[in-house]
């Protein structure tokens, strides 16, 4: 058996891997030794995971992989930020983003190579659209980075929290990446808690509904503008799923839950965005659900003709809705030297959509 066509263990949920150990005749259980080695211990090797039997590792070695994306590139923002380029199979490549804080590492996880749902403001929509993550790209994002920070000399657990925020809509990969997320909140892989992982989206509604069932994370909503008009611009999927209807299903993802809150994004964009009336507005909007907001400064890119709105306009922007009794906290811009901040991610890969095809050839392939 090539190694292509052996089965890759990574991203395997427990159940998963279970059936596929009962389809070569092994007894389930051995899958939580193997969940174990690969997450918890970080092996690759079978040969080197002692206490399965030595005629199972054989046959593992045969018939099974344990593949993770290969690290092309770190680079190290000046702040500590650390973002890598990992080359995927088929050679498209993809970002990744730690950013360690005193008391927590969080990885700024893709869900897609591109992404197709065209924000104007946003690198990875320049790009376009190549293809969904298959759920062992996803968690081997994870997997990767520990795996390169352990070298590096950080600790057991450098990674903390996840957040689904970095290339592509989480909600448009929903199998892949609800099964990566299976594998973040299982005990014997990540064993993070549903507090710690936060997936982000521009609103996928009927997505939403599914989520809050299958894997009730943590959500967190990229709004972005108070009215139609102007989110129809912005976010051009509010087209599809407009303000009244994102915010009806954020109040059914939310319903029954104690404690629960959603994080709104709301980008700072100069003079389009940013007006006291309009924190008014967002403000009266989100009256009723338990909610925070995030305000983002804007991330500058080549050729996105925004401009951040000014450090005062935030202030009182973020004064308003703290007045009316929103959490608001203002996100600290991190990595921008390197080009890891929200929206800056890019990736290297092919649009298969075309639109940006000059761009495809302008740049080397990796
Ligand atoms: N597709 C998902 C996941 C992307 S998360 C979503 O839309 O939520 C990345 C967050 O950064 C989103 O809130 C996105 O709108 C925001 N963002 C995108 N481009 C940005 C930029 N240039 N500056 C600041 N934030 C940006």
């Amino acid at each position: 058996m090539t190694l292509s066509e052996r089965q890759n263990l990574i991203g395997l949920t427990r159940i998963e891997m279970q059936s596929f150990f009962a389809s070569l005749g092994v007894r389930e259980f051995h899958a939580r030794q193997v969940l174990q080695w690969i997450y918890q211990r970080g092996i690759n090797n079978f040969s080197q995971m002692t206490d399965l039997s030595k005629t199972f590792r054989d046959q593992l070695q045969q018939l099974a992989q344990v593949s993770v994306p290969e690290t092309l590139t770190v680079r190290e923002s000046s702040d500590g930020t650390r973002k890598w380029l990992l080359r995927l199979e088929d050679d498209n490549c993809i970002e990744t983003v730690f950013i360690p804080e005193e008391d927590r590492g969080t990885l700024c996880v893709s869900a897609q190579v591109g992404c197709s749902l065209n924000c104007t403001f946003c690198a990875t929509a320049r790009q376009g659209f190549s293809r969904n993550l298959t759920t062992a790209e996803i968690i081997g994002q994870l997997l990767a980075v520990k795996n390169d920070l352990q070298a590096f000399g950080y600790g057991d657990r450098p990674i903390t929290n996840v957040v689904m925020m970095g290339m592509g809509e989480p909600l448009l990969n929903y199998d892949a990446v609800v099964a990566a997320l299976h594998l973040m909140l299982d005990d014997l892989s990540f064993g993070m808690s549903r507090r710690r992982v936060t997936l982000s989206t521009a609103g996928v509604v009927p997505a939403m509904e599914r989520l809050a069932l299958d894997c009730p994370v943590s959500l967190a909503v990229s709004l972005h503008a108070t009215n139609n008009d102007l989110r129809d611009e912005l976010v051009p999927l509010n087209r599809k799923y407009p303000i009244e209807t994102l915010l009806q299903a954020c109040h059914r993802y939310v319903a029954g839950e104690n404690k629960r809150h959603i994080t709104f994004e709301y980008v700072m964009l100069k003079g389009i965005n940013d007006s006291k009336g309009e924190a008014q507005t967002l403000a009266r909007l989100l009256s009723g659900l338990p909610a925070k907001v995030n305000l983002i400064p804007f991330n500058k890119s080549p050729g996105i003709e925004y401009e951040c709105s000014d450090q005062s306009t935030i202030d009182t922007f973020r004064e308003v809705l703290l007045s009316s009794g929103l959490m608001t906290v203002t996100r600290r811009t991190r990595g921008k030297d390197i080009e890891a901040a929200c929206g800056q991610l890019a990736g290297r890969f092919a649009d298969r959509t075309r639109r940006r095809w000059k761009f495809e050839q302008a740049i080397a392939p990796c």
